[in-house]
């Protein structure tokens, strides 16, 4: 069963509004075009991952900016809806909030532009204005859509208070050092994002092991590198875990890793075990990438029962 004891989650990081286009092809400079159609949905690293938590079951805490705009009230709304606990999602005045213009062309191409908005100004300091529901969470969740020093600083924070952290390395940036990870409890990069940070090539199981290791000898605890169909492996010092991905016919695999990472989270915080965790975050994602959207391809925690029976 997928319900049973329910974990405390709480995540830092992003929010932002995705605003799909549906365009027969890019205009040129200069021109404009009329597209067919357009649709907005809630997307973001940060809430992906918070949501899938929440329709999970866990009790979920949002630390997020969104701007004073339109925008951040569907955001907020979108939250509420799926239960996550938006206490500490604050508003900036004068500031947009984040958001991503997609361009989707017939042969599936997509083309996105990404602005932050008030997601660059999650800070430290609204890190520790939310001390009081971080310390008490089982597991806090991080991506790299909100600034660097604010990833570290929660890090650090955590080990402190006893708090257990997965540290999600997406967007890849060259400018996270795993030297600043050392309290880190899980790292989750892909394939790319392994190699960026290891500075090693990662094409063969072999060298994915070798890249990871590498980490390890650094500090991090426990890096789990997901390879989209072929699953992901979770490697330790001593350990190298495979865990299979669910043979499924793809039908759109955006905001997979997303669905891995927070299903892995609840699944953790509810069992306490980290491979039964990882062997239904894989089956989890697999089922998100059968359906259409990111956060709409996501399961209930009901739906989720039906597909593994
Ligand atoms: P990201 O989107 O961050 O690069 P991945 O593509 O590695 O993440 O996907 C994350 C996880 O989702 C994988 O480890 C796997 O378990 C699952 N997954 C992704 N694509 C597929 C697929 N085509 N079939 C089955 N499972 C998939």
């Amino acid at each position: 069963m997928t319900q049973g004891k329910t974990g405390r989650i709480a995540v830092v990081g992003s929010n932002m509004v995705d605003l799909v286009t549906y365009t027969n092809r890019m205009p040129a400079p200069g021109e404009t075009l009329e597209a067919p159609s357009f649709e907005m949905g809630c997307g973001g690293k940060g809430a992906n991952q918070a949501v899938a938590a929440a329709l999970l079951g866990s009790t979920v805490g949002m630390v997020t900016k969104v701007g004073d705009d339109m925008f951040a009230d569907n955001t907020i709304r979108n939250f509420r809806d799926h239960g996550v606990d938006t206490t500490h999602v604050v508003k900036v005045a004068g500031m947009t909030s984040g958001v991503a213009p997609i361009f989707v062309e017939p042969s599936g191409e997509n083309s996105i532009l990404i602005v932050k908005g008030a997601n660059a100004t999650l800070s430290p300091a609204d890190v520790d204005a939310a001390e009081d529901m971080l310390s008490q969470a089982d597991l806090i969740l991080m991506q790299l859509e909100i600034p660097l020093e604010t990833v570290r600083h929660t890090v650090r924070r955590a080990a402190q208070w006893g708090v257990r952290t997965i540290l999600n390395p997406a967007p890849a940036s060259p400018d996270l050092r795993v030297e600043d990870l050392r309290d880190l409890s899980f790292l989750v990069p892909n394939e790319s994002e392994l190699a960026l940070l290891s500075g090693m090539p990662t094409d063969s199981e072999d060298q994915i092991t070798s890249a990871a290791r590498s980490l390890i000898a650094k500090g991090i605890g426990n890096v789990i590198v997901t390879l989209g169909g072929r699953g992901a492996r979770w490697i330790t010092a001593e350990r190298l875990v495979p865990v299979p991905a669910l043979t499924v016919s793809p039908v759109d695999t955006t905001g997979a890793g997303d669905a891995f990472i927070g299903a892995f989270a609840h699944f953790l915080a509810a069992t306490g075990e980290t491979e039964t965790a990882l062997n239904k975050a894989a089956r989890y994602a697999a089922l998100s990438v059968t359906r259409r959207g990111t956060q709409k391809s996501y399961a209930t925690a009901e739906e989720f029962d039906s597909f593994c029976a």
